[in-house]
């Protein structure tokens, strides 16, 4: 049996987890919004944002902080409500909670403690601006945010530099101009990329360029330096010409062989890394000749 919002019935509360919009309020669902109402608590990152929310939609559920700081020692209060049979709702300031948003540890410790926990889809950044970018979608990777430092920032670039998915990252406006740079300094200019901004607000933009032009667009207007902002970039192809094994491949082929015999380490780096068994096999007889 399920009840409106879709959840089994039992003795225990259902903690719903619920998406709310990103800038457009017409995002907001039906459901998210019968959901709302109809819990005993709303459990939100900031009480005086989301209540802004609630009252546009005429919603009078009480709130109470769940925030990065306060989440692991006070999801024992939500923990309480849901399994004395209330339910609560858990929302972030915008899109889907748990996305480089709190929640992960209420979710968590309402799931360990045998609690439903049901999601309430809606509006997420990253998966918008995915299903508009022209990028391949059919496998992707979603970094979050970069580290602020460049230092940092470049060698966690350069740990996904072949990647194969398309690569989705959230970055601050203030540091987008010198994340495209260190993005094209580590891909190369040539990459497709998407800067997505603002997405569902007036000034919605999504820009699909080569790396080197989308820096230099972004640094020629300092608007689109502005606002919420999504990049994507291709994923790593080899080079026209080359063979497409990449060094993580590579080192992978070079680690079996030390311990197998050519064809079947060949065999397993295949089956490790989805690059075609010839190639790599091919590979290994080059690299024997060579010793
Ligand atoms: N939970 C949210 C989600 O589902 O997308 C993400 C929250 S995270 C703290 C905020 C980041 O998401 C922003 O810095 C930006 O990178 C991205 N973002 C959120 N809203 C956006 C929008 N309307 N347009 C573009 N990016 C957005």
């Amino acid at each position: 049996m399920t009840d409106v919002a879709g959840a089994s019935k039992s003795t225990v509360g259902t903690l719903y987890v619920v998406a709310t919009p990103i800038g457009n309020l017409d995002d907001m669902s039906a459901r998210a919004l019968k959901v709302l109402a109809d819990v005993a608590l709303i459990a939100a990152e900031d009480t005086r944002h989301s209540i802004r929310l609630l009252q546009h939609f005429g919603i009078d559920t009480p709130l109470a902080a769940c925030h990065e700081h306060n989440e692991r020692d006070e999801g024992g209060r939500f923990l309480t409500k849901l399994l004395a049979g209330e339910n609560v709702a858990l929302v972030s300031d915008a899109g889907t909670p748990l996305i480089s948003d709190p929640g992960y540890h209420l979710v968590r410790q309402a799931r360990a403690a045998g609690v439903n926990v049901v999601p309430v889809p809606g509006a997420c950044a990253l998966i918008a601006a995915l299903s508009a970018a022209g990028l391949p979608s059919d496998r992707f990777i979603f970094e979050g945010f970069l580290p602020a430092k460049a230092a940092g920032r470049r060698a966690r670039l350069e740990q996904v530099k072949e990647e194969p998915r398309t690569l989705i990252f959230y970055e601050a406006p203030h540091r987008i101009l010198e994340c495209l740079e260190d993005m094209e300094a580590v891909f190369g200019g040539e990459r497709p990329a998407l800067l997505a901004r603002e997405l569902t607000k007036t000034f919605e933009t999504l820009k699909g360029l080569p790396l080197a032009e989308l820096r230099a667009f972004v640094a020629a207007d300092s608007n689109q330096q502005r606002g919420e902002c999504v990049v994507l970039v291709g994923g790593w192809s080899a080079p026209e010409g080359e063979q497409a094994i990449s060094t993580e491949a590579q080192r992978v082929l070079d680690l079996l062989l030390a311990e197998l015999p050519l064809k079947r380490a060949a065999a397993l780096a295949a089956e490790i890394t989805g690059v075609r068994k010839n190639l790599l096999y091919q590979l290994a007889l080059e690299k024997q000749k060579a010793e």
